[in-house]
């Protein structure tokens, strides 16, 4: 019997999400929907479609593997040089790079817990050690949510190569602001890679929440990844980037990437994506808008929702997370629970979002088929 790394023995099994269209036909409903992953609720960009349709007829022939024509664009657009630049096939394959890149076993990768779950898994697959430091509330006497940078600059050591600083912060939405994002890159040693993962950075509105691009200006330690999986609608074609101040952080990027592992369709389609840009910004502002009229709808449900920078929203339910999950579900609402800790909810159409909360009352008020908790306080009723 062949056996597998004791790393990779110990990482948890793949669970597939739920598909909308299975779990509509087993709960007889015309339609369920999915507010898991945190795309955005439109479908393709036309000049997308167009560039998909037209870029068709080359996929016999192996992607450019240096991706010149999506570098130079990307650099145009960020006013850096395309030596700052490496896209990749998706921001996870790119953090899984920089692990790569950067952490021999035994050395450390650090960032707050709760956040993005690749991060955990690609230090254990690297042979790292994970530094977790727990969020903090971002208003007193509420739920930790938001990054403890303090704590964060803290527990960075010799060993530490990588830090993640996610913001805004995946599951919970909140997003650190300039001067204390300022003070901890100032902590830490110019030797650690400091990584602002801005998955979201699209749909930030607070002009206090820094853009890692100028931040990181003069900055050689400081990196910024980018996705187009969420504002710009390509989750399904796998693009992601990093800018890094410093070419040689770039180029020891690039050094692990998987050849050919950005395909000729989605260098193309983010292409064209970028040239719509007019048209993404028209989307995010409609997510944005509904993003307010979603957290005023569930604080006006007495629920406490953390002011959120992204597309999605953080219910901190504690203990009665999974069951309000599973009982959403029921409704043919799918959501995202982080067991005992609280529930992801992607940014839908307003018509998403109301059969959210119609399901989410029902489920409160203990319409037929509830958990039985309460969710507003975690404690279970009776
Ligand atoms: C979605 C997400 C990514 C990556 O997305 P890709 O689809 O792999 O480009 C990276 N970081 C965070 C925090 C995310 O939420």
């Amino acid at each position: 019997m062949v056996i597998a790394r004791p790393a990779v023995q110990a990482m948890p099994a793949y669970r597939p999400g739920r598909n909308p269209a299975d779990l509509a036909r087993e709960l007889g409903i015309d339609r369920a929907v999915k507010l898991a992953s945190n795309e955005v609720p439109f479908p393709p960009l036309p000049a997308v479609l167009e560039a998909l349709a037209a870029t068709a007829g080359e996929t016999h022939r192996y992607p450019d593997n240096g991706a010149v024509v999506l570098t130079a664009a990307l650099a145009e657009r960020y006013g850096v040089d395309p030596a700052q630049v490496v896209p990749g096939g998706g921001a996870v394959l790119l953090c899984q790079q920089l692990a790569q890149s950067f952490n021999d076993p035994g050395t450390a990768i650090a960032f707050a817990w709760r956040s993005f779950e690749m991060y955990p898994l690609l230090a254990q697959v690297a042979g790292a050690r994970s530094l977790r430091v727990p969020l903090v509330p971002s208003s007193p006497g509420g739920s930790p949510d938001t990054h403890d940078l303090d704590g964060l600059a803290a527990v960075v050591d010799d060993d530490t190569r990588l830090v993640f600083v996610c913001n805004p912060n995946n599951p919970t939405g909140t997003a650190v602001r300039r001067p204390e994002l300022e003070r901890f890159l100032d902590r830490v040693p110019e030797t650690v890679l400091v990584v602002l993962d801005e998955a979201y950075r699209e749909f930030v509105t607070d002009p206090d929440v820094p853009d890692g691009v100028e931040l990181m200006r003069g900055r050689p330690n400081v990196a910024v990844l980018r996705t187009m999986s969420k504002a710009w609608g390509l989750a399904g074609l796998r693009v992601g980037y990093l800018l890094a101040e410093d070419p040689a952080v770039a180029d020891a990027v690039r050094r692990t990437h998987v050849p050919f592992s950005l395909a000729t369709l989605a260098q193309a389609a983010a292409v064209a994506a970028l040239r719509s840009e007019e048209e993404v910004r028209g989307r995010v502002a409609a997510v944005v808008a509904e993003r307010d009229r979603l957290t005023a709808a569930l604080r006006g449900r007495g629920l406490e929702v953390p002011d959120s920078q992204a597309n999605f929203v953080w219910l901190p339910l504690g203990e009665a997370t999974a069951a309000v999950a599973a009982a959403l579900e029921g409704r043919g609402v799918i959501t995202r629970p982080f067991a005992g800790e609280g529930l992801r909810v992607t940014v839908g159409t307003p018509e998403e979002d109301d059969l959210f909360l119609a399901a989410l009352d029902e489920v409160t008020s203990g319409a037929s088929g509830t958990t039985g908790d309460d969710v507003r306080t975690g404690a279970p009723v009776g």
